[in-house]
């Protein structure tokens, strides 16, 4: 087994050596591709032995990686380490072939070492090369962890208007630490009011408005503005929310309720994200199904 971190380290550049010298058999045959090298290690007792190697194939395909657990066979790579020279591809492309990220998976290899990040990755860093090793580690023993702190603020006045009921309430959730750590090792990710994780402040104000059997409420809803990955800022987002309630009779009929809903009243597009799932806005944070009316009637015995 290796031990020191310092060993590991040297033992890391010679597999990568050896996996550019063995990426470069392809040079000159791989295009559009680049030619990339892999290797699969797993650790013995007289330290780590090279399982299987790969190379990007002639025209491009498979890729190093694959090529590796192709010659590899079933089970070969489970638990190992795999050292490719261009960070593993991510994205499906028409030819719906299997993303090196996902085969690298299914392999069970446990740590990767990737020379560089991929400069054509479209998934716009979605992946950056340093996650690969440990969301494959999570699939083994869950080694992260979250560190949440923040403060839920809520409010409520009653009061009358003209002799009617009104009924205010506010709440506001601020995120002040939302931080991930892969591994027990690795450096915390602060997270709070990025792209794809909870908003760093949300806020609601509802006011509620009773007369004889109507009841009327109204809602605004505030998620802050986020930031992306690239640096980038993404708009805060207000919507209102608009409910009526109205319980009565009507000819015979006793004890009905009638409730009308509109959610986001007012249309109000989710702000826009060139989200590197292209889908342009955050799901995490916003919702693009616009404005929805619905009519209940209610009828109890
Ligand atoms: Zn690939």
């Amino acid at each position: 087994m290796v031990e020191a971190t310092a060993d590991r380290a040297a033992l890391d550049r010679d597999f990568m050596r050896q996996a550019l010298a063995f990426g470069a058999r392809g040079q000159g045959t791989t295009w559009p591709n680049p030619c990339v090298g892999a290797l699969v290690t797993q650790d013995t007792a007289d330290g780590p032995v090279i399982v299987a190697r790969g190379h990007t194939q002639p025209g491009g395909r498979p890729h190093g990686e694959a090529n590796a657990f192709d010659r590899a066979g079933p089970n070969a790579a489970a638990g190992g380490t795999l050292y490719v020279t261009l960070e593993p591809c991510s994205h499906r492309t028409i030819r719906a072939a299997t993303p090196c990220v996902e085969r690298t998976i299914l392999a069970g290899v446990r740590r990767v070492v990737a020379a560089m990040a991929d400069p054509n990755a479209s998934g716009l860093a979605a992946y950056p090369v340093d996650t690969y090793g440990a969301i494959i580690d999570l699939r083994y023993v869950n080694t992260g962890s979250l560190d949440v702190a923040g403060l839920d603020a809520s409010a409520a006045w009653k009061t009358t208007v003209k002799g009617d009921p009104l009924a205010l309430n506010a709440s506001l959730s601020w995120l002040t630490r939302y931080e991930r750590k892969l591994t027990p090792t690795s450096a915390k990710t602060p997270l709070a009011g990025q792209a794809g994780y909870p908003a760093d402040l949300r806020a609601r104000i509802t006011a509620s408005w009773t007369h004889g059997p109507a009841l009327v409420t109204t809602s605004v809803n505030h998620v802050g503005d986020l930031a992306t990955e690239s640096g980038r800022r993404i708009a805060p987002w207000t919507t209102v929310d608009l409910q009526g309630r109205w319980r009565g009779e009507v000819l015979a009929a006793r004890n009905l309720t009638l409730t009308l809903n509109v959610q986001n009243l007012f249309d109000q597009d989710p702000p826009f994200y060139d989200n590197p799932l292209a889908i342009g806005y955050d799901p995490a944070n916003a919702d693009p199904l616009g404005r929805m009316i619905s009519l209940q009637l209610t009828k109890t015995w």
